[in-house]
């Protein structure tokens, strides 16, 4: 249920400061403690749940609909948003650095710099599309 010394267990349970928007049985959001735009919210599952794969399909649904209210708000707010990011890090490689899931939803503004980067040249026509297609196709199905 929850995994101790786990800051973000903590703030579910009211037992660490944050600056909460929502709460309700299965997700809790509050304001990201070092923003990148005026407006960046953490959305996280109640329950301890370290990465993508062990999300129950009720609470990532939750999780999506949380967000998808938060963005109209950073929108609909005086926070006046001119575009709004969901960013999820499964993973170290992703970037997770905190490992109780949580999605970022991101107030973007107009010339906020903000974006991916990647070194070196991106060889998108050497990708074998197919294969990589029929090697997610025989997993999912
Ligand atoms: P990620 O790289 O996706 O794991 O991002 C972790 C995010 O959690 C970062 O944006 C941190 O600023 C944020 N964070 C870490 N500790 C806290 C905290 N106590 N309250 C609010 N946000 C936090
Ligand atoms: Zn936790």
């Amino acid at each position: 249920m929850r995994h101790k010394d786990c800051i973000f267990c903590q703030i579910v349970h009211k037992e660490a400061n944050a600056f909460y928007i929502h709460q309700d049985d299965l997700v809790t959001a509050f304001m990201d403690i070092h923003p990148i735009n005026p407006g960046h919210v953490l959305v996280i599952p109640n329950v301890h749940t370290p990465d993508l794969a062990g999300l129950e399909a009720a609470c990532g649904a939750r999780i999506f609909t949380v967000g998808q209210r938060i963005a109209a708000a950073l929108r609909g707010s005086e926070l006046r948003a001119d575009g709004v990011n969901f960013l999820l890090a499964d993973g170290a490689a992703a970037g997770q650095e905190v490992f109780h899931l949580h999605l970022h939803v991101l107030a973007r503004y107009e010339g906020d710099g903000f974006g991916f980067r990647r070194s070196g040249q991106i060889q998108r026509e050497k990708q074998d599309l197919e294969g990589i297609a029929g090697m997610l196709r025989s997993v999912l199905e």
